[in-house]
Formats: structure tokens, C-alpha cells, sequence
């Protein structure tokens, strides 16, 4: 029987969809979805016994599940500078000894001369969009729109900034592990682009919208090449979630968040599906920084490392990471070296453009490892925080030379000489193995001073620079 018209129309017009999307297989699509304050222990798939994380969990037996990925560094605003220019925070500017990262008050941002995913992949007519938290910068010359993005969609800053005055002080209810804040007590704005269009943005439902968002943008641009940085404002405290999830979780209200996430991952992965994108979209799964322990049951768990958010021990910085593109990458565990100052460098090298080359780069290109040709070449990672060298890792060894008390961030014991563990054999970083090993602390602390020099022309710090006379609105 001969088909009806429309059927016909239909027919004829399938061949057009599959190649607008098959003209695009030399520029896959790439998602980051980047959480803040997410802990190594926090999924299912990296042992977490209490937290379900199916989609996650979906993701990571479909994808790549790596295990020694480092975030940029241990707090948010340098962690993300790194990920997203390919670069130590240290050489633009965005680590500091004076603050850690901006605040409302903060007068200054991510340098509009540097260069990021999003406008690398401009080169080669990406669609691009940041949705959720930014925290490089909330003036309209240093918000996404200024680099590279199209649009932005979210809070600029952490979601615990600007509480109000004579709001109660969230650390006091973290001993309760479903104790619920107030969200109108942090007055932080939701921006669309460069505006202001609620505030305080209502925190309940934040983790469902900025889901909408991502959605609406993949729907919108399935037939040309796309980047989406999705930046979750959570699990960093307070949390919030919305009533779909609030009180399901065994592990309290840091549960429910994760859960919340875990079905926002779930919602973008299955956009894709429903589309026909799995063969060209490359999905990665990330954390800006370790667990906030000084939050107690509002923090999240670095599983079996070390420390966690604001240290320079693998607590701080090893971040529980999956890559997934069913249609290019095998499915496996990779334990090689990597970090989110690699994606740069990996997403140029996969959409066949070129990374920065009038400046110094500290990405090395994951593709191989992600396409099961070959191994990581990263062997080599530098642990830096608030402006200042703390560590290295080279192959199993990591050396510690400063490791300072933080405050806020869970207590730590002050060092009084350089410490060495052997990550591999001993991943706690229980073991300190300095005094048997003096050879590979001298390598090691060869390789700390030429970082040192290499990083000596960096930019001065953005980060202490204040707003003359800020004040908050309330
Ligand atoms: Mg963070």
C-alpha cells in the first residue's frame, strides 16, 4: 500500500534530520555537569551505601567511571576558572591569599583575556550556553555572556552568600540531617544573561529549573553542534530541594539533594536518548571541589580519602567524575591521571580545533584514554590553594610540602616537614613515607620549584579587589 501523504512527507524528510545531525560527527556535542561541593564518597557507583543514585549509576556502567580525577583546585571560584581556561587558577589571577573566591562585594572577575571552553568552541560555531552557578565574576563584564556563552541562566555566586541580617546561622542546624533553612534568608539573585530576574531567587526549586534549562537548550539545538556548561548550585550548603524529593532519602537532606541531582542527570541523558544524540554527545560528570565537612550531616563524604574541601588532600581535590558518549567511548573504568584543566585541551582536540597557543596551557588532551586508543598522558598534577603551592602528585607519589589548618573546612594537622604518601598503595593518605623514600622527595620537590618558576609571570591576583561602597541590599 502506497503511504498517505503526510507519511510520505514524513519519509521524505527523515533522510534531512539524519544528516543535519550526522554532518555534525567531527564536532560532538559536549555537556559538563559540574556540581559544587558533590565528595568522592557521594555516589552509588564510587560506594556510597546509602545515597541511590540509578542514573548516575546508569551513566557510569555505560560510561567511563575515572578515579583519579582532580578538580582545579579545592574551592569554587579557582576550581572553575581552571576547568573552564585550561589553566592553573594561579596564572589568571583567580587564586588568592587575600579571599578564596568572589563575593558579592567583589569588584573584579575571570580576566576577559582569557579564554575558555565555550569560546575555543566558537571557533568551530558551537552553540553555547552556561546554566547555573558562574562565581567568576557577577558584573556584566566578567558574567558568561562575556565569554563565550550565548546565555546564562543562573545564581552568579555561592547560594550561601548575602544571608540577611538576623537570619539564623545555617552551621548551627547542621547537626540535624533534615534541619531546612529559609531560602528568602539568602538574598542572592537568579540572573537570565546579564539581569537580575528574581531575588532572592527561590533556592527550593532551583536543581528542577536550571534542569528545565539544560533540556530547553539540547532540545533547541539538536541539529548543530552544542556545549553546555551545567553548573549545579548544589549540594553546597544550605540545601535546598524540591518537594519531590525533600525527605526520601535515607541519608537525610544532603540525600534528597543528590537525588535531586542524580534525577536531573537523568532528565539530561534521557533528552539525549530521545533525541538521538547518544552517538555524538560526550556527557561529563563532575565536582568543583570535595565535601564541606565543617558542615557535618550538610556535607558530603570524600569516601575513603582524606580531608575534604579547602585541603589540598585528596579529600579536597579528587573528584568523582564520569565521562559518557555510548556512541564513541567504551565503557570501563580508567584509573590514568586526569583533571578538569584537561577538558579544554580534550574538547579542542575532539571537535578539531586548536587550544590557546600564546599562552602557557596546563591541559594534556584525554582523548585517547576517553576513546580507548591509548593511556592518560597526564602523570603530573600541582595542588595550589589561596594563591599558594601546597603539593604535587607524579605517577603513584604526592608530596606535600605546605598544608595549612583550614578554617572552615575541617580540622587538619599542621605540618612541620614535607610529607610523602604513595597514593596508590595508600589512597587515605594514612601513611607518611618521607624518611625511607629521600630520592623521591628530592624529584619531587625538583619538580615543585620548576612549577614555582614556571608559574612566576602569572597574572597578579583578581580575587581581594572590593566594590567601593557595597552594600547589601537588605
Ligand atoms: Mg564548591
Amino acid at each position: 500500500m502506497a503511504p498517505t501523504l503526510p507519511a510520505a512527507l514524513v519519509l521524505l524528510c527523515l533522510p534531512l534530520v539524519a544528516f543535519a545531525k550526522s554532518d555534525n560527527a567531527d564536532r560532538p556535542n559536549f555537556v559538563v555537569i559540574f556540581c559544587d561541593d558533590l565528595g568522592y564518597g557521594d555516589l552509588r557507583s564510587f560506594g556510597n551505601p546509602t545515597i541511590k543514585t540509578p542514573h548516575l549509576d546508569r551513566m557510569a556502567e555505560e560510561g567511563q567511571k575515572w578515579t583519579q580525577f582532580y578538580s582545579a583546585d579545592p574551592v569554587c571560584t579557582p576550581s572553575r576558572a581552571g576547568l573552564l581556561t585550561g589553566r592553573y587558577p594561579i596564572r589568571n589571577g583567580m587564586t588568592s591569599a587575600k579571599r578564596g573566591v568572589f563575593f558579592p562585594d567583589s569588584a573584579l572577575g575571570l580576566p576577559g583575556e582569557e579564554i575558555t571552553i565555550a569560546e575555543v568552541l566558537k571557533q568551530r560555531d558551537y552553540a553555547t550556553a552556561a546554566v547555573g552557578k558562574w562565581h567568576l565574576g557577577h558584573h556584566p563584564q566578567f558574567l558568561p555572556t562575556a565569554q563565550g556563552f550565548d546565555s546564562y541562566y543562573g545564581i552568579p555566586y555561592s547560594n550561601d552568600m548575602a544571608r540577611i541580617k538576623g537570619a539564623p546561622n545555617y552551621r548551627l542546624g547542621t547537626d540535624d540531617p533534615d534541619y531546612y533553612a529559609d531560602t528568602n534568608d539568602f538574598d542572592v539573585p537568579l540572573m537570565e544573561n546579564e539581569r537580575i530576574i528574581e531575588q532572592p531567587a527561590d533556592q527550593n526549586t532551583i536543581t528542577k529549573r536550571y534542569t528545565e534549562r539544560a533540556v530547553e537548550f539540547i532540545e533547541a539545538n539538536q541539529n548543530n553542534p552544542f556545549f553546555l556548561y551545567l553548573a549545579h548550585s548544589m549540594p553546597h550548603i544550605p540545601l535546598f530541594v524540591s518537594t519531590d524529593f525533600r525527605g526520601k532519602s535515607q541519608r537525610g537532606l544532603y540525600g534528597d539533594v543528590i537525588e535531586e541531582i542524580d534525577w536531573s542527570v537523568g532528565q539530561v541523558l534521557d533528552t539525549l536518548r530521545r533525541l538521538d544524540l547518544t552517538k555524538n554527545t560526550i556527557v561529563v560528570f563532575s565536582s568543583d571541589n570535595g565535601p564541606w565537612l565543617a558542615f557535618k550531616t550538610h556535607g558530603g563524604s570524600s569516601g575513603p580519602l582524606r580531608a575534604g574541601k579547602g585541603t589540598t588532600f585528596e579529600g579536597g581535590q579528587r573528584v568523582p567524575t564520569i565521562f559518557w558518549g555510548p556512541g564513541r567511548l567504551p565503557a570501563g573504568v580508567v584509573d590514568g591521571l586526569g583533571s578538569t584543566i584537561d577538558l579544554l585541551e580534550t574538547f579542542a582536540s575532539l571537535s578539531g580545533t586548536s587550544a590557546p597557543t600564546d599562552r602557557k596551557m596546563d591541559g594534556h588532551d584525554l582523548s585517547p584514554a576517553l576513546l580507548g586508543k591509548g593511556t592518560s598522558p597526564r602523570n603530573e598534577f600541582f595542588y595550589w590553594t589561596k594563591g599558594e603551592l601546597h603539593a604535587v602528585r607524579s605517577g603513584p607519589w604526592k608530596l606535600h610540602v605546605v598544608q595549612r589548618e583550614p578554617v572552615n573546612y575541617g580540622r587538619e594537622a599542621p605540618m612541620d616537614h614535607p610529607e610523602l604518601y604513595h597514593l596508590e598503595k595508600d589512597i587515605s593518605e594514612a601513611h607518611e613515607v618521607s624518611a625511607t623514600h629521600p630520592e623521591i622527595v628530592a624529584d619531587l620537590t625538583r619538580r615543585l620549584e620548576a612549577h614555582r618558576t614556571d608559574t612566576a609571570d602569572s597574572l597578579p591576583e583578581q580575587l581581594g579587589a572590593r566594590t567601593p561602597n557595597f552594600k547589601y541590599r537588605r
